[in-house]
């Protein structure tokens, strides 16, 4: 491991690249979007600034919306 690398993550509220440990971690769990706090919960991780706004914005965002719903609405039958 090089020294000093720090690994970025992309806000999903803004963009905005930054350091791992700045961003929160947060995850789809059974349709819920959960923050990962201490990072031990598995499943793809999402990541987001510590602010407010941004922390809406994903709530909101099309993609996370696309799969809270879809988890939250049970066993889809038929459809496929
Ligand atoms: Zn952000």
């Amino acid at each position: 491991m090089r020294r000093g690398h720090v690994p970025l993550r992309t806000c999903r509220g803004c963009g905005r690249k930054g350091p791992q440990a700045e961003l929160l971690r947060f995850i789809v769990a059974d349709g819920v979007l959960t923050e990962d706090q201490r990072g031990v919960l598995a499943g793809r991780g999402i990541y987001c600034c510590n602010h407010t706004t941004c922390r809406e914005r994903l709530a909101k965002s099309k993609k996370i919306r696309k799969r809270t719903d879809r988890a939250g609405r049970g066993t889809e039958e038929g459809s496929v």
